[in-house]
């Protein structure tokens, strides 16, 4: 089987994940049935140690073919689809020589240039599209298949020398569990990488520092008619407190690495509001000074108004990778080598979110991103170049035969 062949064999099963859920994984049914697949599809193609746990994690092992002590490192990718799209009955078809217009996916739905002018950087190359209907899934399949191509070359081409490589394939990452029951310990790899990026390139070790923080006020209800210097509203202390917090550091301001804090939701009446915001920055300090912001923009309004008026309850969430990175930076220089090998100009950016690489990374795995080639995704524009995932299969070959002579 070649590597595209498997990635659409891949995206006939439907692996959609789901918030709702409260099982592991969240949707047994679809996401069991393909690790089970993968599962078999491992052993078939002789890695060693496959096992797939009952949560539906799936391990393989490539071996060592030389002497000397090389770092075991580790390859993941996960296998769920996002919730936001349907991954029911796909129909990926391959558009070939991309002429530059637009791709007429079914009658009706077209995929133009117009809208997704990173289609142009496509032109002449081998498009796998769908019909319009459903996502493609190549978030995270090409990663699989990327990956589990990389294994197979290796095993047919014993001269290329290399350390002991695992690989795992996740459920749930799109609900933000993928990282939550991987057995970093059983992985036993010295560091890692998610092929779970974006387009030919993509490489990204820093991520947000997060923050959740629950705002309640408490108010005193009185008879409107008789309130005067009686009542305290608290629909109105929620709209100070919201006043209160820097409005040009909102999503919908800032980029980059600029932080913001962002209000999520309001529940709200005269005794009681409730404000549920989240905060973010790249920067560890920075990120610290805006938790100690926001409760003093609590305690500046209890002065006001009366102690126990407002609380605000702050719990951090997943924290920037690139604080286990930084003082392992051959993990990302082997990377850009191989980048480099492979004739593939890296494209290094801040994720302005999480990924589970960067939980893996404080569960003691350094694992940054690197690009499966996966493009609109989440959706039924989402399409993933034949010639881009080639590049994703040879970067990873590469990485193994660099890390084999690390040491030198
Ligand atoms: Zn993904």
């Amino acid at each position: 089987m070649n590597l595209i062949e498997r990635f659409i064999n891949y995206t006939k099963f439907d692996t959609q994940s789901s918030e709702e859920s409260q099982t592991v994984p969240s949707t047994p049914e679809k996401q069991m049935a393909f690790a089970r697949y993968l599962k078999e599809e491992l052993e078939n193609e002789g890695l060693d140690d496959v096992e797939m746990d009952e949560m539906g994690y799936v391990y393989a092992t490539l071996p060592s073919n030389i002497k000397k002590e090389v770092p075991t490192i580790g390859f993941i990718a996960h296998y769920d689809t996002s919730p936001d799209c349907s991954g029911a009955n796909i129909k990926a078809r391959i558009v070939e020589n991309y002429d530059g217009g637009d791709i007429v996916l079914s009658e009706g739905i077209v995929s133009s240039p117009a809208k997704f002018p990173e289609l142009l950087q496509h032109k002449g190359e081998d498009l796998i599209v769908t019909d319009g209907t459903t996502l493609l899934g190549a978030d995270d399949k090409a990663g699989i298949s990327e990956i589990i191509q990389a294994m197979v070359w290796l095993k047919e081409h014993p001269e290329v020398k290399h350390g002991r490589i695992r690989v795992a394939f996740n459920p749930d990452e799109e609900i933000g569990m993928g990282a939550h029951h991987f057995d970093v310990e059983k992985f036993g790899c010295e560091w890692a990488y998610t092929i779970d990026g974006g387009d030919l390139g993509d490489l990204e070790y820093e991520n947000f520092n997060a923050a959740g923080a629950k705002v309640t006020i408490k108010g005193v209800s009185v008879h409107p008619g008789y309130a005067k210097g009686k009542m305290l509203n608290a629909n109105i202390i929620a709209m100070e407190f919201a006043n209160m917090m820097p409005a040009d550091e909102r999503p919908e301001t800032t980029e980059g690495y600029e932080g913001f804090y962002h209000l999520l939701h309001i529940d709200s009446g005269i005794e009681c509001a409730k404000l549920s915001y989240i905060i973010r920055d790249h920067d560890r300090q920075k990120f610290e000074d805006r938790k100690i912001f926001i409760k003093k923009v609590g305690d500046q309004l209890n002065e006001k108004y009366g102690e126990g008026t407002v609380t605000v309850d702050v719990n951090d969430q997943y924290y920037n990778m690139k604080e286990k990175i930084d003082p392992q930076m051959h993990v990302i220089d082997i990377v850009l080598h191989a980048m480099q090998e492979c004739d593939v100009p890296p494209r290094v950016e801040p994720i302005r979110g999480g990924t589970d690489g960067a939980q893996l990374s404080f569960k003691g795995l350094p694992c940054p991103n690197i690009f499966a080639g996966g493009v609109n995704f989440h959706g039924p524009y989402e399409f993933v170049s034949c010639q881009v995932m080639e590049k994703a299969m040879n970067t990873i070959i590469k990485i193994c035969e660099i890390t084999a002579e690390y040491n030198d």
